[in-house]
């Protein structure tokens, strides 16, 4: 009974492999490596290669025993999937497809889907729940979407009835208690690795993207969840679904919205600096204000945030300081 995990050597993947791994599972990860890194799989078998290779899904299913499937490997640049529409569509929906089909033959009925909250866009009230509709921006949005969509139909298919979770994340931050694995801001755009970045490169300001927004402070506001609170909600969801749980959509936030001056001022307090930031002009497509109804995931997984945001902000801290060239460049 193994639990295979695509993109497994990505930031959230390596960590919900080391989740699944102190749950007492079999792991083997399969990464193409373009994106991942080897260094940030731990305690688990890595081989590297592509979901859409089916002959390669099918012998790995075969070999290792493979019972259950927690998928990751995608692309998640939002302006990249607008530039580059179609790579995304075929990296994140079409090899998804290939994969689903040697899955159902292999007779592997248990999925979990590494979904967004960006599949709700601008929601139109907060907090979002999963009954909300979805109204996705950006191409990487949609891509998330159609693989939901196609889990729907999978789980109709009457040959091998392939039950999944899709977790549709808020936004993940944080890096591992024990500073091990960690995202790397020359990869990330995202606001805590780019708030690290202003800290401790000294060339670099962090721009924030609007102050006028109607929120306390007038800036972005967001659900921040660590990124181990995320691992375990994919431990969770494969329980859920080894019990004989049904076909899922569900929120992972924390509840609650914190802006981007919050982060910035806790971020200080916490290094003893100042982040060196600008006021620069909204971005394109950037919602108000975002944060999760995080009830259903409570009451179908059994699952809470642990973790707040000081956390998140001492473990990004600590894995950047100590590791300012990401995993590969020598630190
Ligand atoms: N943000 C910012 N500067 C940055 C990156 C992000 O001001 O360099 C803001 C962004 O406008 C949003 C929040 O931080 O309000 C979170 O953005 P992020 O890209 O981390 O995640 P998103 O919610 O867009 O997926």
């Amino acid at each position: 009974m193994t639990v295979l995990v695509t993109g497994g050597a990505g930031y959230i993947g390596a960590h919900t492999v080391r989740a699944l791994r102190s749950s007492g599972r079999k792991v083997v990860v399969l990464d193409t490596l373009e994106r991942g890194n080897r260094e940030a799989v731990i305690d688990a078998e890595l081989i590297v290669g592509d979901v859409a290779d089916q002959g390669l899904v099918a012998k790995i299913c075969g070999d290792k025993g493979v019972s259950s499937v927690i998928h990751f490997a995608a692309y998640k640049a939002v302006g990249e999937s607008m530039l580059e529409p179609e790579k995304y569509w075929n990296n994140n929906v079409a090899s998804t497809e290939k994969m689903l089909d040697v899955l159902t033959e292999q007779r592997v009925d248990k999925f979990v889907f590494s979904s967004s909250a960006a599949v709700y866009g601008t929601p139109l009230s907060m907090p979002v729940t999963e009954s909300d509709p979805t109204k996705p921006e950006s191409v990487y949005a949609e891509t998330k979407l159609a693989v939901e969509k196609l889990l729907g139909a999978f789980s109709q298919n009457t040959d091998c009835r392939l039950r999944s979770v899709s977790l549709r994340y808020f936004n993940a931050a944080g890096a591992s208690k024990d500073n091990r694995i960690g995202e790397d801001w020359s990869s990330s755009q995202n606001l805590v690795p780019q708030v690290m970045r202003a800290l401790l490169d000294k060339d670099f300001k962090l721009e924030i993207f609007g102050n006028d927004y109607p929120t306390p402070d007038g800036t972005g506001v967001r659900d921040y969840i660590h990124v181990e609170d995320l691992a375990v909600a994919h431990v969770k969801a494969l329980d859920y679904l080894e019990s004989g749980g049904e076909t899922l959509v569900c929120n992972i936030g924390t509840g609650s919205g914190t802006s981007v001056m919050q982060v910035i001022d806790l971020a200080e307090k916490i290094s003893r600096k100042k982040v060196p930031y600008r006021i620069a002009a909204r971005r394109a497509g950037d919602p108000i204000s975002v944060f999760a109804d995080a009830r259903l995931a409570e009451k179908k997984l059994g699952w809470k945030a642990a973790r707040g945001l000081p956390e998140i902000i001492e473990s990004a801290y600590e894995w950047h300081r100590t590791h300012p060239n990401g995993y590969r460049r020598g630190n």
